[in-house]
């Protein structure tokens, strides 16, 4: 049995209310050892905090996602501060920049986006980051900051940016969409990146797999995650699974 941490899963999510705990020890069995479930938005704290109390295998963190944008108040930043320092959150996030929502404005963005990355700064958190068409932009607030102790979630940029922020430390999640056999340029990314830089999620319960459209992504679908990046770096799926639980460990360690 190979353990996996799932380093991006909202477990919290509605669609897991009825299963999750069945869905939870399907996981486990098959030998995902750990979850961590970053929560979006103020309102999604107290219910990861709880998910985290309820099952030892749950770690959490707390962020501020671009998607809810019109959400969040600028005191939630002074609320997300105090509940980092008091709480037990392994990490800022989920956090960064969306350029693929027009409605988004970047401005606003911008602001919530570099003020977790100076408080998981401040705390010496590592900061779990949602990019969308903004690897650049994301990663010149890193470089503005001088802080890498990241992780790029979903990451879908260029092998020359994905060699340019893997430099500096910042860590690559892949989940389902590598799955996909159409996903070509995925596909080269996976092969040009060391397994060192390498996470594995499963974003559950969204992106679904491509044979799977309009189907939740459950926690045991890691373990297809690890087979087909090992498949595709030509490694044992064994070998894989523990390189990547040792890259999330060290991220996340405190
Ligand atoms: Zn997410």
């Amino acid at each position: 049995l190979n353990e996996l941490i799932d380093s991006h899963i909202h477990l919290d999510d509605e669609r897991f209310a009825e299963d999750r705990s069945q869905l939870i020890s399907e996981a486990l069995k098959a030998g995902v050892s750990q979850f961590i479930v970053p929560a979006v938005s103020l309102s999604r704290f107290a219910a990861v905090t709880e998910l985290e109390a309820q099952h030892p295998q749950v770690e959490y963190a707390l962020g501020l996602h671009p998607y809810y944008l019109s959400e969040h108040q600028p005191e939630d930043l002074e609320i997300l501060q105090e509940q980092l320092t008091q709480s037990s959150a392994i990490a800022v996030g989920e956090c960064g920049l969306d350029h693929h929502l027009k409605n988004l404005d970047r401005d606003r963005q911008l602001h919530f986006f570099e003020s977790q990355v100076k408080l998981a700064k401040n705390l010496d958190l590592p900061l779990i980051l949602h990019v969308r068409g903004a690897v650049d932009a994301v990663f010149t607030v890193l470089q503005k900051h001088d802080y890498y102790r990241a992780v790029m979630h979903s990451f879908n940029g260029s092998v020359e940016q994905a060699r340019q922020v893997t430099q500096r430390g910042v860590k690559l999640g892949f989940g389902p969409a590598v799955c996909n056999p159409a996903a070509r340029k995925l596909h080269g990314l996976i092969e040009s990146v060391d397994p060192a830089h390498i996470l594995l999620e499963t974003d559950a319960p969204d992106q679904p797999f491509y044979d799977r459209q309009g189907k939740r992504n459950r926690p045991v679908d890691l373990c297809r995650v690890n087979a087909e990046i090992a498949r595709r770096k030509h490694m044992p799926e064994a070998e894989l699974a523990a390189v990547t639980t040792l890259n999330t460990q060290r991220l996340f360690a405190s």
